[in-house]
């Protein structure tokens, strides 16, 4: 099969990419974007793609595949230009979902165990414990039990946490209380000493932490957002923050992106910023992901981890 690589990096990430996926198919015949002329644009069966530039899709008249080399699609789907009727896939990597595992529990224990603060006293030379609280006297709400909200929300709920789960349809998770839909969320986030955010970037959820949904949050509480920048009204919570409504907020995302030097996120005592780097694409375990999938499709098998393109997701 023919498969054009596209992708929105740097020409080193784009060729090691390239390397990586020719070493791993060899018997596929890789493109990189553009094709050079309509034959090679009329050939391409399948695009590999990390957030392509909008429109880089268009033009590919026997296009039967689109995989996705990151694992949110959001981005992808705004393209106005996005083939219709082309199956989507996204990328469910182990290695990036072990180290998002990784990244909340590091979080959970920081802020429930203020550690945070402990580094800040630090600088001070302030020698002060603070409560220990039991684990399971911290409620943790993860929002969204996908492939990262559920192992999440499971692997707290292992460390002995009071462990709630939000989704859209019902779930079923060993030691996790599940809330279900819009009608249950105030009463969920008000239950949470700390809100973990693991949902996609849908029309549905894009500014889901308005403003008043900070103000339903209980007093004190802390916010984790390991998923879109999108999701949060920036100002919204740094009003929040600084009112003393919420304790800290640890970002992993955000509006722009890179972080604006001058944002005021970077200097605020509250917040810890992360520089999106809660869970990588893993290339090790995404290729063979990406293998199995185009050998899917030769022996016409069904495609895995297929987005619903109607729910965003
Ligand atoms: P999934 O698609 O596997 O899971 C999404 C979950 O969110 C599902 O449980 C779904 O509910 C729930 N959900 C979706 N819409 C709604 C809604 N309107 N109301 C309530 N629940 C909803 O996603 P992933 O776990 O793979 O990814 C989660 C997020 O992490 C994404 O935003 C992704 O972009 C981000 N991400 C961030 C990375 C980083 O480094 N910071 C790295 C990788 C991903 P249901 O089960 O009912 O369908």
């Amino acid at each position: 099969m023919t498969v054009l690589l596209s992708g929105r990096w740097s020409a080193a990430e784009g060729e090691r990419w390239a390397q990586l996926l020719r070493e791993a198919m060899p018997e596929e015949r890789w493109l990189l974007h553009p094709p050079r002329d309509a034959a090679e644009a009329a050939a391409v069966e399948v695009a590999v793609v990390a957030n392509p530039e909008p429109g880089a899709l268009s033009g590919l008249p026997n296009l039967r595949l689109i995989q996705s080399l990151w694992a949110g699609v959001d981005r992808l789907l705004q393209d106005p230009a996005l083939p219709v009727g082309v199956p989507l896939a996204r990328m469910v990597d182990p290695a990036m979902n072990e180290a998002m595992v990784h990244t909340a529990l590091w979080a959970v224990l920081s802020l429930h165990r203020r550690f945070f603060e402990l580094q800040a006293q630090q600088r001070q030379a302030l020698w002060q414990a603070p409560p220990q609280l039991r684990a399971a006297e911290c409620t943790v709400l993860v929002l969204g039990l996908g492939e990262l909200g559920g192992r999440t929300a499971q692997t707290l709920a292992g460390l002995g946490y009071a462990v709630h789960g939000w989704s859209r349809r019902p779930r079923e998770l060993a030691g996790v209380q599940i809330w279900q839909g819009e009608a249950s969320l105030a009463q969920a986030l008000a239950a949470a000493d700390i809100v973990i955010n693991l949902l996609p970037l849908t029309p549905q959820t894009r500014g889901f932490f308005s403003a008043e949904r900070l103000a339903q949050m209980r007093p004190g509480a802390c916010l984790v957002n390991l998923a879109r920048g999108a999701h949060v009204d920036e100002a919204a919570l740094a009003a929040a923050l600084d009112r003393g409504h919420l304790r800290h907020a640890v970002l992993d995302v955000f509006q722009q992106e890179p972080l604006p030097p001058d944002h005021p996120f970077w200097p605020h005592p509250q917040v810890t910023v992360l520089p999106h780097c809660a869970a990588q694409t893993d290339p090790r375990t995404a290729v063979p992901q990406v293998r199995a999938n185009l050998a899917a499709l030769r022996a016409g098998q069904p495609l895995a981890h297929l987005v619903d393109r109607g729910q965003g997701y």
